[in-house]
């Protein structure tokens, strides 16, 4: 009853604690065998020092002199020589009497344990030394042999260095367990396993679209994945081949990861995640049999996804820095996961989702056909996208009347997906904090300010009096190159960050085989109608048009220089399309000419700029509408500037076709005529 007792209570305060914390027990097991490996290891070694040495007290070492001294007067009963190295001297009665009289001799008048100590040189040396000692002397004493040996120590200095390299293994092994994370994590035979997190049936993914806020038109193509792998025969059947593998590109946090798990969400299919530097190990040809791992796992749960966030970490351009072991490693992983896209079928019912926020630096290998040959940009959100991820992050909490989600929209250009439901997240904690029912406004733009501190550092938040900057800029660009015959026509303006730019245009542009003076001429004005609005507008000019500036100077150097376009140059070209002059040392004209070609070339630039001042001062109103509602939202199109400033009389009447179809294209082409922020702006 008693004992009962005890054991019970004993028990009791570790059962309630295990279903609260289900993942401290394995991990408390962990440490506690490494205790044990510990404790062990200690007592071995004590074990070591202990037994290594001499378990009998150790006696008095002699020299040479003593001995012979004690030989010569017959005080020694006998001499053992251990392993040939150390002569144990036992004394008779005599000799106990004289050195030792306490010690009794035993029956056979001579001690049980040796007294002295004589560390022998040589052997031979010894025998002779003690036999001429001894001469004429009756009952000499004879040396005796004796092996002794120390099993314990002899076991111990065979086994010790074994088990210290097998405590040392283990504790890597599980080192590299525990770095591993997912299954079968800990064992060395599954190193070369993918570590792929698996999401289906049984760890249901529950992210469908309706999770996914804004991105419409890559929603709009990610569905055709969706579709690709419901219905797979729709498309084999007229022939056609189902993409292999589709790159989604975009900065972080913008809901990359979140698209692709709702491709799968939505499709129902299992879902492999992984990060590209998942494949990444210390050991050469993990990465490669990990993705060999990988593809046959996916490939017996077909049909399916396998998502590889980071790609950039193994897909980076190979043979450009080829000095460290480290990226033979990554290259061959990279050629592994190429072979094996090569390699399964187009209807084998795997797709491969890849993230990256630099298509740029990717292997163009990745992003060959059959391999990653779509790209879906997923961009930052505009304001509508914001409002709309707001509303996604929203539908849990607990909100109070005066939270507007479009004021909240406004308040927060250049937040990513992550950084609002950030946003939502933090709000929710302040109002619980300070002991509220319900998460209110205030709550709200406490957090946006927190975020945005957090944001600040990363350079990617734009103050109010940026954006109306960069608002009347784009607008300068937009309007001018609306208003002159021979530009290329607007097609659509945002002023949402792109990587390092602030805002960006499309343009319609012509399919031109000859370019005229004129029309380099408008587009230079164009290019310098962004300036131009700042300093209508605001009367000074900022470092934002760099990259315009740039651009201008170029063509109006190459007007003057290259196409024979300048009066005062008249028709010559500098030009030299064998590539063989070296024009950074030698000029193939006077330092006169040198003089006139600057001084044409900032006329030609200066006189552009006058006539975007003077275009934007003829139609201020017009340039402010147009950047108030780039400001109000973020985007304009073709159609604004219609209405603002009427049809282009020039345009011609397949203008509207074909703006449609440069929009569709410039969808998937940021690159077009980003304005770069330096980073002094
Ligand atoms: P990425 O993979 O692009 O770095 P994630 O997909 O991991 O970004 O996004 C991180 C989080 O941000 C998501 O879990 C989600 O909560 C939020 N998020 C990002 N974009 C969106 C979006 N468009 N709609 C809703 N939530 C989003
Ligand atoms: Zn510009």
């Amino acid at each position: 009853m008693n004992n009962n007792e005890t054991k019970g209570s004993g028990n009791n305060p570790n059962q309630p604690g295990q279903p609260n914390h289900p993942s401290q027990k394995p991990k408390d097991k962990k440490r506690f065998n490494l205790m044990w490996i510990y404790v062990i290891l200690f007592a071995v070694l004590i074990g070591v020092n202990f037994f290594g040495r001499d378990n009998v007290t150790p006696h008095e070492e002699i020299d040479q002199g003593k001995l012979v001294e004690m030989l010569k007067k017959q005080e020694i009963g006998k001499i053992e020589l251990v392993n040939h190295e150390d002569a144990e001297v036992y004394l008779n009665e005599k000799g106990l009497k004289m050195h030792f009289p306490d010690v009794k001799p035993a029956s056979d008048g001579i001690t049980k344990s040796p007294n002295y100590t004589y560390k022998i040189g040589s052997l031979d040396r010894f025998e002779e030394m003690v036999e001429n000692t001894q001469e004429g002397i009756d009952n000499p004493v004879y040396i005796s042999n004796v092996k002794r040996s120390n099993w314990v120590s002899d076991i111990l200095a065979w086994v010790v260095p074994f088990g210290l390299l097998i405590v040392f293994y283990i504790i890597l092994m599980r080192g590299m367990g525990r770095n591993m994370g997912g299954g079968g994590a800990g064992s060395i035979f599954n190193i070369g396993k993918s570590r792929a997190q698996l999401y289906d049936k049984n760890t249901n993914v529950n992210v469908t679209f309706k999770d996914v806020a804004g991105l419409e038109e890559a929603k709009v193509e990610i569905m055709e994945v969706v579709d690709f792998l419901k219905n797979p025969e729709k498309y084999t059947k007229l022939g056609g081949k189902i993409p292999k593998g589709v790159l989604l590109v975009g900065p972080p946090g913008t809901g990359k990861t979140l698209l692709a798990k709702s491709v799968a969400g939505e499709a129902n299919v299992p879902f492999f995640s992984l990060s590209g530097s998942d494949f990444v190990e210390m050991f050469v040809g993990v990465g490669a049999s990990r993705v060999r791992d990988l593809f046959n796992n996916a490939k017996s749960k077909a049909p399916c996804i396998i998502f590889i966030d980071e790609i950039d970490a193994i897909g980076r351009a190979r043979g450009k820095s080829a000095i460290t072991g480290g990226n033979d490693e990554r290259e061959s992983t990279l050629n592994q996961l190429l072979t094996e896209m090569d390699g399964f079928g187009t209807n084998s019912g795997v797709i491969v989702l890849a993230a990256t926020n630099r298509a740029d630096i990717l292997d163009k290998a990745l992003l060959r056909a059959g391999r990653f040959d779509r790209q879906i940009y997923v961009e930052l959100p505009d304001i509508v996208g914001r409002k709309e991820i707001f509303e996604v992050h929203m539908r849990g909490l607990k909100l109070g009347k005066d939270v507007d989600k479009d004021f909240l929209a406004k308040q927060t250009p250049g937040f990513s997906g992550a950084d609002i439901a950030n946003v939502c997240n933090e709000a929710a904690l302040m109002a619980a904090r300070k002991g509220k029912n319900e998460i209110d406004k205030q709550d709200f733009l406490d957090a946006v300010d927190r975020i945005i501190g957090g944001l600040e550092k990363k350079n990617k938040i734009i103050t109010p009096e940026e954006k109306k900057v960069i608002a009347f800029h784009e607008a300068g660009h937009a309007t001018t190159s609306w208003l002159l015959q021979y530009a290329h026509p607007l097609v659509k303006v945002t002023i949402v960050p792109r990587g390092n730019s602030l805002g960006a245009a499309w343009y319609l542009p012509e399919e031109r085989q000859i370019t005229t003076k004129e029309q380099m001429y408008h587009e230079m004005i164009a290019t310098l109608g962004g300036r131009a609005a700042e300093q209508v507008v605001f009367g000074q000019i900022s470092t934002g048009a760099l990259s315009d500036l740039e651009k201008v100077t170029k063509q109006a150097f190459a007007m003057v220089t290259y196409y024979g376009l300048d009066e005062e140059i008249g028709n010559i070209s500098y030009y030299d399309s064998t590539g063989q002059q070296d024009y950074s040392l030698t000029k193939p004209y006077s330092e006169k000419t040198a003089e006139t070609i600057d001084k044409e070339v900032s006329k030609l630039i200066e006189k552009a700029y006058q006539e975007a001042i003077s275009i934007l001062t003829n139609h201020r109103d017009g340039l402010s509408e147009l950047a108030n509602k780039l400001i109000e939202e973020e985007v304009i199109f073709g159609e604004d500037l219609e209405r603002i400033f009427g049809k282009r009389p020039w345009g011609n009447s397949e203008d509207e076709k074909l703006k449609n179809a440069a929009l569709k294209a410039a969808e998937g082409e940021p690159e077009a005529q980003p304005d770069n922020q330096p980073e002094n702006a």
